[in-house]
């Protein structure tokens, strides 16, 4: 059995109010304590806004907690940035750096979600790097060339297991409800973990959990998490309805 545990983590987008995520964060808590002794850990990001009352919601429950940005710089004149500083200070142990919808939405290149997992580490949150292939690459056969090459320039120098989580999502998998067959997400993992030990050495990357996204919901969850380089997921749509996001993370 591998070592790396499980992170079955919801990436909320610019989704809820207020209330809605109380509910929300409240139920997959009540859930995780009910739950006992659990082979996962869970991980909710809500939009920046949110997570003080996230927080409030899931304190003393295990959870984790994430934003889902962080700027590359300290602090100063960024005007409607988050610092890493802050997501910290607010009670987030993690930063989502680098989804493909920021790299579109705000042209974040690879250098640029580098310097924002660095800071994001910096600050003592374990960055969740996201890479994937766009369908126009996937059909052009270039996958494992282009998440080959976002790893090598959107993880940051001295990246551990500790630190740093890996996120692949196939950009055209993204809420589509279309995934990878199980072979192909196991093949690009372990390509991914194979190029990662280029640059943190072949221990770190062994430890280091690299998680699938893509459409993952409670129908593929366990096929999925079942592969061998698959870590844990990075569940978009199927993390806004607790019953959902829970039976993904009772695939685990
Ligand atoms: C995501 O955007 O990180 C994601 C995986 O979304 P979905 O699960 O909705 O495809």
């Amino acid at each position: 059995m591998s070592a790396r545990r499980t992170l079955i983590a919801g990436n909320w987008k610019m989704n809820c109010l207020a209330a809605d995520a109380t509910a929300l964060a409240g139920g997959l808590a009540a859930k995780l304590k009910a739950a006992g002794d659990v082979n996962f850990e869970m991980l909710v990001c809500p939009s920046a806004i949110l997570i003080p009352v996230v927080a409030e919601a899931i304190a003393g429950t295990g959870m984790q907690l994430g934003g889902q940005d962080n700027h590359a710089n300290e602090k100063g004149a960024h005007t409607g940035d988050t610092a890493a500083a802050q997501l910290k200070d607010a009670g987030c142990g993690y930063a989502i750096v680098g989804h493909s919808e920021r790299r579109t939405d705000h042209a974040e290149t690879d250098a640029v979600v580098k310097a924002k997992g660095a800071a994001a580490q910096t600050n003592g949150l374990v960055a969740v790097v996201c890479i994937g292939e766009t369908e126009a690459q996937r059909d052009a056969g270039q996958t494992l060339e282009v998440n080959g090459s976002q790893i090598a320039g959107s993880v940051p120098d001295g990246s551990t297991a500790a630190n740093t989580v890996i996120a692949y999502e196939p950009v055209w998998a993204i809420g589509t409800g279309r995934t990878p067959t199980s072979a192909e997400v196991q093949d690009v993992h372990a390509y991914i973990r194979a190029e990662l030990a280029k640059k943190i050495g072949q221990d770190e990357a062994d430890k280091t959990r690299i998680l699938y996204g893509g459409s993952m919901n409670p129908g593929n969850a366990k096929e999925l998490l079942a592969l061998a380089d698959v870590d844990g997921g990075l569940i978009g749509g199927a993390s806004l309805k607790v019953d959902d996001f829970w039976a993904v993370a009772e695939s685990a």
